[in-house]
């Protein structure tokens, strides 16, 4: 495994801290990786001189062979990342460098993403009938939970349950089981963009494209539009077009 060495600060004692991580994980090749990452244990550093605790991301391509995955982790950590963040030119550089046809090939940019799309893959899941899923959900969750703000939706495995958890502004967490016949309907709704994702096209597949392959099916479901205008591909927006 190719490994790359860096060093932090601790950001308590100033004390330098070396860290080293692979730039590549193959689940195939090294399966303990793969719960260090969903653990969380991974981007995880102690400081040996005070004790801190510390979360330290870094750009790692998670490969899964046997489920076709190949998942970019290129972490925006602060605003001034973000700013920079080119995803024309990641997507241009890993279609220059990873070649492999019928696979699920994402960009995400957060911890979270990454467990998230691992974990999706892990039960079978289409990332893209599950991130439409969300808004379907969202809308029955303000429903049923009138006035409480919903900060965050990751997909997660329930007592061998499919469930959407609910990151609320109180503070707390609720969950909601995915019925398996909405789950259907949207892929069958949705089935062109939501096959063409696993077709080894780069794609960031989260609520932005969710929102603009709702948006496409509506517009040609009332307006008749082109079947040309619905693109399984994304471009990261930062507004939001009508
Ligand atoms: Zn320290």
């Amino acid at each position: 495994m190719e490994n790359k060495k860096y060093t932090i600060k601790c950001p308590q004692c100033g004390t330098p801290i070396e860290v080293v991580r692979p730039a590549i994980i193959n689940v195939q090749n090294d399966p303990s990786y793969k719960a260090k990452v969903l653990t969380g244990e991974l981007f995880h550093e102690t400081c040996p001189n005070c004790g801190q605790e510390i979360q330290v991301v870094s750009r790692i391509a998670y490969h899964d062979m046997e489920k076709r995955m190949m998942i970019y982790f290129r972490p925006i950590t602060s605003q001034e990342e973000l700013k920079t963040f080119d995803y024309e030119a990641i997507r241009s550089a890993i279609e220059d460098n990873f070649k492999a046809p019928g696979y699920g090939i994402r960009v995400v940019t957060t911890v979270n993403e990454l467990m998230e799309k691992i974990k999706i893959a892990e039960f079978g899941l289409n990332d893209g009938v599950i991130e439409i899923a969300k808004f379907v959900y969202f809308d029955i969750f303000v429903k049923q939970f009138d006035g409480i703000g919903v900060v965050n939706i990751y997909y997660e495995r329930r007592d061998d349950k499919n469930a959407l958890i609910f990151f609320c502004d109180d503070g707390n967490t609720r969950s909601i089981v995915i019925d398996p016949k909405i789950y259907a309907s949207i892929e069958k709704r949705f089935s062109e963009v939501v096959n063409a994702i696993y077709t080894s096209r780069v794609c960031m597949v989260g609520r932005d494209w969710a929102l603009r392959m709702i948006k496409a099916y509506s517009k040609r479901d009332h307006q008749g539009a082109d079947e040309a205008e619905i693109q399984p591909e994304i471009k990261l927006v930062t507004s939001e077009e009508a």
